[in-house]
């Protein structure tokens, strides 16, 4: 056993002082106000009305986001710490108003560069909320902007109320240039759901200063042997599922796949309904599609009168076979004379099946079908048998007539 010498608890010490060091030793440039007011609870609920439609949809997807983004900044820097969590519900302690510009011009006073504005209530917690947003403005950076102070964050210092401009771009600054929430946003929110109250947050110097990109699972049902691609690159086959970055994608399947020789795979459509190879999925948050294939069989078949052909059909499915009416003519000199073709029968497999015209199957496997006649020369050869007769009277009686005249 080795002992601690005195070495190691300089190393150690160092060690200590460095853990700590990222959270005393930040940039000073990348700051953050926040209310220095802290959520009672860590589920805060929100009230949402139905309507309008996309504006309620829209929020919702802003509180997924927020949630997401937390976890996310968690699951990278701090395991396991405490997370706020908004919840969708009909009695929220923050409650959304859609309305117009007037009236959030009316109360928003100081923030009318963000058209939508937040009111906090209580202190020193945070008790309610009411987050008014502008219909005609519902946009995704400005809900995720409103939502940011809903959570208890101020916003990024100005560099230039006349230019518009913060002394960096991000979600909460006051003139929202950023799509989504910064480490720094996240590392705020992380010190007040853990219960502390700082005015001011500088981003830790062991964690730099990104933005969260929100993702969201698709999960996608396909048959095995089927693979899908997304945006052009293929992300496997079967059952499988892919992280995607929220927004718009095109998720591509092939119509035919091929098993075998006499097997394939023929695309129907997908679960929604959507009747294209190619669609085009808007994520916004966990999604789930199938796609659905037909298992084709190849079906041959032949006939004394066609060349032989290949179809394929549906399992399943029940398909009427039909040939001309027999007998038919034969297609070359010999008809004149009558020559023609008799119909035998079906042969499924070269196995007799029937001797109707029509014969219905069900496709359950690969099979060949052939219509068999065979050539009916009777006619021709009556004719050929007449014509040599006739022909062969003709000199007989020639003949005689001859030997009559010789003897005369
Ligand atoms: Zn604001």
């Amino acid at each position: 056993m080795v002992l601690p010498s005195k070495k190691h608890f300089v190393v150690a010490l160092v060690l200590v002082f460095l853990t700590v060091l990222p959270l005393v030793h930040a940039d000073p440039d990348y700051w953050i106000p926040t209310f220095g007011e802290i959520w009672a609870t860590r589920t805060i609920y929100v009230n949402i009305p139905k309507t309008p439609a996309k504006a309620h949809d829209m929020t919702v997807q802003v509180l997924t986001i927020w949630n997401a983004a937390q976890l996310w900044f968690a699951s990278r820097y701090y395991s396991n710490s405490p997370v706020y969590t908004l919840k969708e519900s009909s009695s929220g302690s923050v409650s959304v108003v859609f309305t117009d510009q007037a009236t959030v011009d009316s109360i928003a006073q100081g923030e009318k560069s963000d058209t939508g504005w937040t009111t906090n209530k209580g202190d020193p917690y945070l008790t309610g909320s009411t987050v008014y947003l502008v219909t005609t403005k519902i946009w995704l950076y400005l809900v995720l902007h409103e939502f940011g102070h809903v959570l208890g964050l101020g916003h990024i210092k100005v560099k230039s109320e006349s230019a518009k401009t913060c002394i960096y771009p991000d979600l909460m600054c006051h003139f929202v240039y950023d799509e989504y929430p910064s480490t720094l946003d996240l590392y705020a929110l992380h010190l007040l759901a853990g219960a502390l109250r700082p005015d001011k947050v500088n981003l830790p110097v062991n964690i730099p200063y990104v933005d969260f990109t929100p993702t969201a699972i698709l999960h996608l049902t396909l048959p095995f042997s089927v693979h899908a691609a997304v945006d052009g690159t293929d992300q496997g086959s079967g059952i499988f599922q892919v992280t995607l970055a929220l927004g718009s994608h095109t998720i591509s399947v092939p119509q035919y796949v091929t098993l075998d020789d006499s097997r394939r795979l023929d695309f129907v459509g997908w679960s929604d309904g959507w009747k294209y190879l190619d669609y085009p999925l808007d994520i916004s948050s966990d999604t789930t599609l199938a796609v659905n294939y037909n298992t084709q069989y190849k079906v041959t078949l032949t006939s004394s009168l066609s060349a032989p052909k290949a179809r394929w059909y549906d399992q399943g499915s029940s398909i009427l076979f039909s040939t001309p009416p027999s007998p038919q003519p034969m297609n070359n000199s010999l008809s004149v004379l009558g020559a023609k073709w008799m119909f035998d029968g079906w042969y499924e497999n070269g196995q007799y099946l029937s001797s109707s015209s029509r014969v219905s199957i069900s496709v359950v496997a690969p099979f060949s079908l052939e219509a068999r006649w065979h050539p009916d020369y009777i006619m021709p050869i009556a004719i050929v048998v007449a014509i040599v007769l006739a022909i062969g009277a003709s000199a007989f009686l020639a003949l005689r007539k001859g030997k009559s005249r010789n003897r005369m």
